[in-house]
Parts: C-alpha cells; sequence; structure tokens
C-alpha cells in the first residue's frame, strides 16, 4: 500500500560505516530493525562536503555550484567582502516552497540553511548558521515561544574550548530540547512531510570522534550513550506512527579522526602567493594587489585574477592556466611535520564543476584541493603556524553519508545527497 505521509529524520554527518558498528554492537536495535525491512546504503555527499552545501543540495535537487552554497562564508569577487550564506542566496526553490505550492502541510526542524525562513505551508524551524530563534520561524510567532522553552538552534561549541566534559553532558540537553519540541509539533500538528534535523551528532563528532576510536573510557561512553538516546526516540517515532507514514533517514557526510589542521592562506603566504596591505590582515580587503593567490574554507582556491577580482592581478588565458599548474603541482608536495602529503588531490573548477554556467563560475574556486583524510584545509586569512592540532578532532569526508529509505523509492546504485531530493518530490506525485 502507498503510504500517504513522509517523515524524515536527518543525523548530521553520521557514517554509514559507524551505523553499521553500532548495529553489530547492539547500540541501536530499533534503527537496525527498521533498516533490516529497508533500503540502507552508504551515500556520496557533494563538493565542498561541508553541512550547508550539502543540506543546500538536499533541498533543491541542485549542485553547490547550482545552488550557489559552498561553505559557511564566501565573497563577492567584486567588490571582495565577505558573507555568510544563508536561505536568501539560495538560487533555488526549496522541496518545503514545491511542496507548500501543491497543498501539502510541511514540518521542517532545524535543518541547516533554512535562516531566514520562507513563507511555507506549515511550520518551518531554522537550523545551523541561524543565529537568533525569535527571527528564524515560519509562522515568525512560533520563535519566541521556542526561545521561552529553552529551545537551541545549535550547542555552544565555544564550551567545548573550554571545558570539554561539560560540553558532552550540554549536548545531551540540547538534543533533549529537540526531541521535546519535535514531539509537540508531531502530535499536534497536521502534517504530509515531518523533517526534524538532529545537529548534535555533527558537533559530537567534531570534538569526540577521535575519544571514540581510541575508545577513551568517559567519552566513549557517552558518545554511544548519545546514539542509544536517538535510537530510543527512534524507536518512539515507529511505534507512534500510523501504517501511512513512509521513512527517510539520512545524513549529509562521514567522518574520520582530524589530526591536524592546514592553514592554506598560511601556506600560500610562506610560498610567495598571498601578500597584505597590513598585517595581521583583518578581512579580504588587506590582501595585496599583487597577490596570486588566497584560500577560503574548505580547501577553496581562488587566483586574484584580473577582471573578476577587484584587485586583480593575474590575467586571463595562459598566465591563468599556468598558475593554476604551478600551484597544483606545489601543493601535491605540501608535506606535514612526520613528512606525509598533506593534499590528496587538485582539481580544476571545471573538473569538479562541469555543469556550472559561466556566470556560476565566476563565484566558484579556481583550484579546489582535496586533503588527504586526517587533514582539515582552514581558510583562516592569517594564522601563526602552518598547521596544528586544535581541540577538534573529527573531519567530515564525502564518501560515508548513509540512506535509510522505508516505503519511499530512492535509486539504485551509488548517489549523491542532491539525488533524494526527486525521491520527496517523487513521493508526493
Ligand atoms: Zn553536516
Amino acid at each position: 500500500m502507498k503510504k500517504s505521509r513522509l517523515f524524515i529524520l536527518a543525523l548530521d554527518g553520521t557514517p554509514f560505516t559507524l551505523l553499521q558498528r553500532l548495529f553489530r554492537e547492539g547500540v541501536m536495535p530499533n534503527l537496525k530493525k527498521l533498516a533490516e525491512g529497508a533500503v540502507f546504503k552508504q551515500m556520496d555527499s557533494v563538493q565542498p562536503p561541508v553541512s550547508s552545501s550539502a543540506w543546500a543540495s538536499f533541498m533543491t535537487g541542485k549542485t553547490p555550484a547550482q545552488h550557489g552554497i559552498l561553505g559557511f562564508v564566501d565573497r563577492t569577487p567584486a567588490d571582495m567582502n565577505w558573507y555568510v550564506p544563508n536561505a536568501d542566496h539560495l538560487r533555488a526553490k526549496t522541496i518545503w516552497e514545491i511542496l507548500s505550492e501543491q497543498g501539502k502541510r510541511v514540518f521542517v526542524m532545524n535543518v541547516p540553511v533554512t535562516f531566514p525562513p520562507k513563507p511555507i505551508n506549515g511550520i518551518s524551524i531554522c537550523g545551523f548558521l541561524g543565529n537568533d530563534i525569535r527571527k528564524g520561524t515560519w509562522p515568525p510567532e512560533i520563535g519566541t515561544l521556542l526561545k521561552a522553552r529553552g529551545y537551541r538552534i545549535d550547542a555552544d561549541t565555544e564550551l567545548a574550548k573550554t571545558n570539554l566534559s561539560a560540553f558532552m553532558e550540554h549536548l545531551f540537553t540540547v538534543l533533549e530540547k529537540r526531541f521535546e519540541t519535535m514531539r509537540s509539533f508531531y502530535a499536534q500538528e497536521h502534517w504530509d512531510v515531518f523533517m526534524t534535523h538532529i545537529m548534535e551528532t555533527d558537533r559530537l563528532h567534531h570534538f569526540f570522534w577521535e575519544y571514540f576510536e581510541q575508545g577513551h573510557t568517559a567519552y566513549k561512553a557517552r558518545f554511544l550513550d548519545l546514539y542509544r538516546r536517538i535510537d530510543w526516540e527512534i524507536g518512539r517515532i515507529l511505534a507512534e506512527s500510523g501504517e501511512d507514514s513512509a521513512f527517510l533517514l539520512l545524513s549529509d557526510h562521514g567522518f574520520c579522526t582530524l589530526h591536524y589542521a592546514v592553514y592554506l592562506n598560511r601556506w600560500l603566504a610562506d610560498n610567495g602567493y598571498l601578500f597584505f596591505k597590513s598585517n595581521p590582515p583583518s578581512d579580504l580587503h588587506n590582501i595585496a594587489p599583487h597577490s596570486r593567490a588566497y584560500s577560503l574554507y574548505p580547501g577553496r582556491i581562488y587566483l586574484n585574477l584580473k577582471g573578476r577580482e577587484r584587485d586583480g592581478s593575474v590575467e586571463q588565458g595562459l598566465p591563468y592556466e599556468q598558475l593554476r599548474t604551478e600551484l597544483a603541482q606545489r601543493l601535491k608536495t605540501f608535506l606535514d611535520p612526520a613528512g606525509r602529503p598533506v593534499v590528496k588531490q587538485i582539481l580544476r573548477r571545471e573538473e569538479v564543476y562541469p555543469e556550472a554556467s559561466a556566470a556560476e563560475a565566476a563565484m566558484l574556486p579556481d583550484l579546489i584541493a582535496i586533503p588527504h583524510k586526517g587533514y582539515d584545509l582552514k581558510g583562516d586569512l592569517w594564522h601563526a603556524s602552518l598547521i596544528d592540532k586544535t581541540v577538534f578532532n573529527g573531519m567530515h569526508t564525502e564518501d560515508d553519508a548513509f540512506v535509510l529509505a522505508k516505503d519511499i523509492l530512492i535509486p539504485e546504485g551509488r548517489f549523491s545527497i542532491d539525488t533524494l531530493f526527486k525521491a520527496v518530490e517523487g513521493f508526493f506525485d
């Protein structure tokens, strides 16, 4: 029997291979049981595999080149201003807007890049990079109510830098509030599609992944507890859902242990490609005109191209191509203190985004550096060292997201997260 309603649960940054392990170890019996009667497989993220880009692709069915969200920060080359890409910068309609137009009732909570909120037929509660819940909901009055209830858009990651064990407990508090809010809307609201996004898994991994892998006694136990808590909630949802519901569970990228943060702009400066008008530089306006390249997180390298960048000095045509080749070759020889290569691959824009139009291409990086696992290519304009170890010990991977589909048709074989847009759209056809 075809189901009429769709429940979507997003676990940010939960790897397919982690779930396989948790199933084997008996940590998530409810999800395991659900997976056994469903399609459960590994899925690809997008390039770059950051949450904003990946969830924007899920919501629009477009690649990052097409929807325009390529990270947590971007630049307009004509004036070299920084901006934080949000829902206003999305160049395509979201699945929530499309389903609303079809008269479907939508509930969507905590998905990244849903701030500022758009009018939909239902309820939208903003996620990651929204900075004020009171301005982050549709209809607007819900935000004040959530604020009063102590609901948070995201955990306080600053706490992790000063008190890691307090941050671990804080994650449980934030997750509890998220589930409490989800349950109250789930019970009260009439809906056709109901999506909740959990950010706490991503936060857990960024700060505790290495502890988990190494078997740190206290942190590993709490790491597993967080997944047990999620599994318990999944069990409750399954028990309460009627015969008419289909289920789609997914993540947006995988995770692995992070060994080093690598500061690409520092490498460019040390190697004579990047100069500043003042030191330390405060923003992109401080880049000196004779600079030839600069970088934004993660691994996005832009040449200081004449006619595109405000103070561009690299000539178009052959000089541009020669510089791309030179940078690609030199970055491949970049070694960490132990003599291991940092950069796995340097790709040209047109290799990663062959679908981009000329207008879209101007906003895209000229080179994309893909690091070996364990190295995060940071975008800080200036950093005291080239490489260091930070409080972050987990980092995103492109190839190990998961998807679980029960009573909703998804394509066979391997695909990336943007493909699921059509699956959701098709469910309501
Ligand atoms: Zn993510």
